[in-house]
């Protein structure tokens, strides 16, 4: 029995059999033959089955994404076969074969060409490169006949028809491969890279998937066909598990729905759940969230070729409405920017992007068409059957300025839509805590509106100077550093003169052995991924108010990671 630790990343925990992932693995073209030697119409004719076979696969992929995930996160297969009917590209390949080209060397050289031309574009078509790099290698996998079987270490052409007990091991897996899993099928994943607010992970989470990320290079050692126990509660990758192994295994054991929970004392504690799609709903409501806490709407933006229309907008919304009618909906307008691209928005090209224009002050400045829109498909459906639960927060606000603005575009959307006659009602306002300057100035921000959210993933991310993305500054992204801690503190602390509640909807309000430190800091809501929902309302019933205000202090007393850690009785391994 061998175990590798990385970071939990879904806190479940899955007994399969190791496949890896390698993409890019088994796709070596063979030498190239004398022209005299290849028959054109033969290479054509493999060239149309091979466009066919991916066109099939891309499909099959795309309907159990939608299924699985949802539709949005399906439409990046739809982006793909577009490519697979691109006039010019598919023109490009047939003249190289008419020209005595194997069809995998006219693939290869033809893709290559238009993947060079979309990244000298700019910065922002890197992402229609990578989609081209996809489509591309679907057609070489299927003409090289590489890929249909994993034991010997081939790529898997099809990642979303995975038998059931697999445990997927990858370097990373993007979240489009995220996407397509079949959470049925797959046990576990476990990867060399990535972090656990990265947004594969989140979508992994979001499927209950038990994964553990960021294991490093020894995750490599790990053979295909190994018999392995993914323990993402704990962080670890058991080889040969023992049974001793498997009953130790953080497990899913609160899945029952608990009601609204309050603290031992009394004190009532929402639990909601962080949605990033429709298809998500589902799951959140049966995990017993009280609501939703994020409302990510930008995945409704995403892999298209247009943003969606404000009916579009106003159905979703007034979905998510209807599976909570009791409960709050908290939706965040557009959070784009950062790393969250979407080539059809022209998003500026940035050196540092995350330093850069991001979620609302696009929304403020040229994408300010698409937050009216936004605003105006949110104030129907405030207006709609179960929209009195309906809550807007903006993402990354940094001035008063900026509040102030979204407020008055709120305003005036709400006249000009009186104005038109049409059924609207201005819901409750909150701003995201996401940076430093939104932290000290959280005092006027919750003068100014009904609630705050802190979004640890950023705000730790901006406080402690470290890339969320970025494994080499893994241990500097934690919230558990006394200054990310005293960042938290410091808001709730302000909203607790006023009459704005405060929430957390960063990835660190899931984690149950953070629930009574998050209580005694003084929040009145912890949203996270509806997997999470049952232990850490078990959690809560559990905690005392005056003991969690005790343990916050001494948290806020430590001077380490290390002391706030050790005081929690966390391991130092775990990342938050
Ligand atoms: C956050 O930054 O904590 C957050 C919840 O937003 P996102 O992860 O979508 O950036
Ligand atoms: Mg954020």
């Amino acid at each position: 029995m061998r175990t590798f630790t990385g970071v939990g990343s879904t806190p479940l925990s899955g007994v399969g059999t190791a496949r890896w992932y390698r993409p890019e693995a088994d796709l070596t073209l063979p030498d190239r033959p004398d022209p005299s030697g290849v028959d054109p119409d033969a290479e054509l004719a493999r060239f149309e089955s091979a466009r066919d076979a991916a066109r099939e696969a891309l499909r099959l992929a795309r309907d159990r994404a939608a299924e699985r995930v949802g539709e949005e996160e399906a439409a990046v297969f739809e982006a793909h076969e577009q490519f697979l009917d691109d006039p010019e590209l598919v023109g490009d390949v047939e003249d190289a074969i008419a020209d005595g080209t194997p069809a995998e060397h006219a693939v290869s050289d033809r893709f290559a060409a238009a993947i060079e031309r979309f990244e000298a574009l700019d910065g922002q078509m890197a992402e229609r490169a990578d989609d081209l790099r996809d489509v591309r290698d679907r057609l070489l996998r299927v003409l090289l006949d590489a890929g249909a079987d994993a034991d010997d270490g081939t790529a898997l052409a099809d990642l979303g028809g995975l038998p059931a007990g697999t445990v997927l091991l990858a370097e990373r897996l993007t979240p489009s491969d995220t996407a397509e899993l079949d959470p049925d099928a797959v046990a576990g994943i476990a990867t060399v890279e990535g972090g656990r607010t990265a947004h594969a992970a989140i979508i992994a989470r979001s499927l209950s998937i038990p994964a553990v990320v960021g294991v490093g290079e020894p995750l490599r050692e790990i053979d295909d066909g190994a018999e392995l126990l993914v323990d993402g509660t704990d962080g670890r990758v058991v080889v040969d598990p023992d049974a001793e192994a498997r009953a130790a295994a953080g497990g899913d054991a609160a899945s029952a729905v608990p009601d609204r929970v309050s603290t031992a004392d009394g004190r009532r504690i929402e639990v909601a759940a962080n949605v990033g799609s429709e298809a998500e709903i589902g799951p959140t409501t049966e995990r017993g969230a009280d609501g939703i806490g994020l409302f990510r709407t930008e995945f409704l933006f995403y892999d298209r070729e247009a943003p969606p229309s404000e009916d579009e907008q106003y159905e979703a919304v007034t979905a998510a409405l209807s599976a909570f009618p009791d409960d709050r909906v908290v939706v965040r307008t557009l959070d784009v920017g950062g790393d969250k691209r979407v080539p059809y928005l022209d998003l500026p090209n940035e050196t540092n992007p995350f330093l850069g224009r991001r979620g609302v002050r696009l929304s403020l400045d040229e994408h300010r068409d698409l937050f009216e829109t936004q605003l105006r498909a949110l104030l129907r459906a405030a207006a709609s059957e179960h929209g009195d639960g309906l809550a807007v927060m903006f993402p990354l606000v940094s001035r008063i300025e900026e509040v102030e603005a979204a407020v008055s575009a709120v305003e005036s959307v709400a006249a000009d839509l009186a104005a038109a006659g049409v059924e609207h009602a201005v819901p409750e306002l909150g701003a995201m805590i996401e940076t430093p300057a939104a932290v000290f100035l959280a005092d006027r921000l919750a003068d100014r509106l009904d609630f705050l959210s802190v979004g640890t993933n950023d705000l730790t991310q901006y406080v402690m100077a470290a890339d969320r993305e970025n494994d080499g500054v893994a241990d500097y992204h934690d919230p558990l550093h006394p200054a990310a801690l005293r960042a938290i503190d410091r808001t709730a602390s302000a909203a607790a003169g006023t009459d704005a509640w405060v929430g957390m909807c960063g990835e660190m309000a899931g984690d149950p052995a953070l629930a009574e430190l998050l209580v005694g800091l003084g929040l009145d809501e912890l949203s996270m991924s509806a997997v999470t929902v049952p232990a850490v309302k078990e959690r809560i019933t559990e905690i005392d108010s005056a003991d969690a205000r005790e343990l916050a202090d001494e948290a806020l007393a430590c001077e380490t990671r290390a002391e706030v850690r050790e005081l929690l009785d966390l391991d130092a391994a775990d990342a938050a």
